[in-house]
């Protein structure tokens, strides 16, 4: 019987999490998986939820089960099986029909993928939140054609994270508006988390302090304006221990981090943008260094290890995690703007930080603050009156805690990035006039002069 409101594609972590979600709210699912095994088990240890879940073992089964017009969510991974589930599915599916990718695609290629599909709408949706905020309540951010949002809209909405009873889920724009505020997301989310380790390392190797030591100052800030889901589970994790060796799980952990490609696109984009985004920029390179494990080993060998105790107040090293977040919040939030105009797509900024609020990784207390900043017509979160205060009052721990480290050589590069951003804006007589004259030295590419007088070249070219 036709009376599945969604088909869901795909019972890896994200989906199946999704699909229980999506049935938990009442609304019935379609589901099939490439590996058509997974669908039964999956739907065996569905419990109550079972009743509202139609397991597929075709594409065709699952496209028949769905209620017109259809939409299907597709919860693959990102690229060439995006492309072949959509290939799979357009001779199946009818003019409005829509295909949702919930995955952590390109935003150019969603942006292509809405162009090629139709007659059959296609949609992109960013869903941030892990496995935990797919079940309970992601974050959701929707690009693509209006009407293709209006015909999923109800089960999003219904599926996502609810912050004071606003749901975490919008609309934002055309073509690949969604996935690209998700992709800004996981960059801004990179530098987050680059920017605590760097706070832990400090920690732990300037100050001796134990990984549980650790956990305790991190649940301390979590109870002030750093309050955040990322502070959270950096106290857990800090606290946690290692079940076969009674260690903390933090020092049986290799220094080697992962990545799929959101926080690289980030800053390929912010380039192109030329939209500074410098925190999120280091903290990809760092994550980068990191894996070079053995290039590291050789380099402590040849050079030594930098020294290393040392101290900084847990109250300078909390003020320069404030200073930094404002910073790379401030960032993000500028590059989707520059991209909001770049590609036309009039992206809510208000919205953007309401829907952070609750559901995805990189939400915090200060997201309320900056979606009121932005309704109230910040064009820049950093003059914003509460975040220009909040940078006042925090920029010398930012400056304090990168001096000190640099000087014993516990490497910073996120926060020294953000201090860089910070001192570099507001110089107001800056140093790009030496890079003036020497392009004009040697290219001929001329200037423009402070007295305001038409004379675009020095006197070396004359020479
Ligand atoms: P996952 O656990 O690895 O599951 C991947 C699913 O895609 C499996 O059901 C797999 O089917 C299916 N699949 C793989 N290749 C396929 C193909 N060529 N054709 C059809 N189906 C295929 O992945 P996940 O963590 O759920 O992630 C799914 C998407 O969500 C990704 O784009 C990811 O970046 C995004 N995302 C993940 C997270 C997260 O925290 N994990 C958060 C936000 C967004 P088989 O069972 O047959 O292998």
């Amino acid at each position: 019987m036709a009376d599945a409101e969604i088909g869901l594609i795909g019972l890896g972590t994200m989906g199946a999490a999704l699909a229980l979600n999506i049935a938990d709210k009442g609304f019935a699912v379609a589901v099939w998986n490439r590996t058509v095994e997974k669908v039964g088990a999956f739907h065996r240890t569905a419990g109550p939820l079972a009743d509202r879940i139609v397991p597929c073992e075709t594409p065709e089964a699952l496209v028949a089960a769905l209620k017109p017009p259809r939409a299907v969510l597709l919860m693959v991974p990102a690229g060439e099986a995006v492309d072949k589930q959509i290939a799979a599915l357009r001779p199946l599916l009818s003019p409005g029909d829509v295909i949702v990718d919930g995955g952590n695609a390109n935003f150019h290629d969603t942006a292509r993928r809405v162009a090629e599909a139709e007659p059959v709408a296609f949609f992109g949706v960013g869903v941030s939140g892990g496995e935990d905020g797919a079940r309970n309540g992601p974050s959701i951010m929707g690009g693509g054609p209006r009407q293709a949002w209006d015909r999923v809209a109800p089960i999003l909405t219904a599926v996502a994270a609810d912050y004071d009873g606003t749901p975490c889920a919008a609309w934002l724009g055309e073509g690949g508006a969604g996935h690209f505020v998700k992709t800004v997301h996981n960059g801004i989310e990179y530098a987050e988390m680059q920017a605590i380790a760097e706070v832990y390392g400090i920690l732990r190797d300037g100050a001796g302090r134990s990984a549980a030591e650790i956990g305790a100052i991190f649940s301390r800030w979590d109870d002030g304006p750093l309050d955040s889901y990322l502070t959270e589970i950096t106290a857990m994790v800090a606290a946690a221990v290692d079940p076969e060796t009674d260690s903390p799980m933090l020092d049986v952990i290799l220094d080697r981090a992962g990545q799929k490609g959101t926080g690289r696109w980030t800053a390929i984009e912010a380039q192109h943008l030329a939209a500074p985004v410098p925190g999120i920029e280091a903290a990809v390179a760092a994550r980068n260094l990191s894996a070079r494990h053995d290039a590291r080993q050789r380099a402590q060998e040849t050079f030594g290890a930098a020294p290393r105790r040392g101290e900084i107040g847990v109250e300078t090293l909390e003020g320069a995690m404030i200073a930094g977040k404002v910073l790379t919040y401030a960032q993000g939030f500028a590059m989707i703007a520059a991209a909001s105009e770049a590609f036309g797509w009039e992206l809510p900024l208000p919205t953007v930080a309401r829907i952070w609020r609750a559901g995805c990784i990189i939400r915090s207390a200060m997201l309320d603050d900056m979606a009121t900043a932005l309704e109230d017509g910040a064009d820049n979160l950093l003059f914003a009156p509460h975040f220009s205060a909040l940078l006042q009052r925090h920029h010398d721990a930012l400056r304090e805690t990168v001096a000190v480290a640099v000087r014993h050589g516990w490497p910073v590069p996120a926060l020294a990035a953000n201090l860089s951003y910070f001192d570099m804006l507001r110089t107001g007589r800056g140093t790009a006039n030496m890079i003036q004259a020497q392009r004009d030295y040697f290219g001929a590419h001329g200037f423009d002069r402070i007295d305001g007088r038409d004379i675009r070249h020095g006197p070396w070219s004359a020479a």
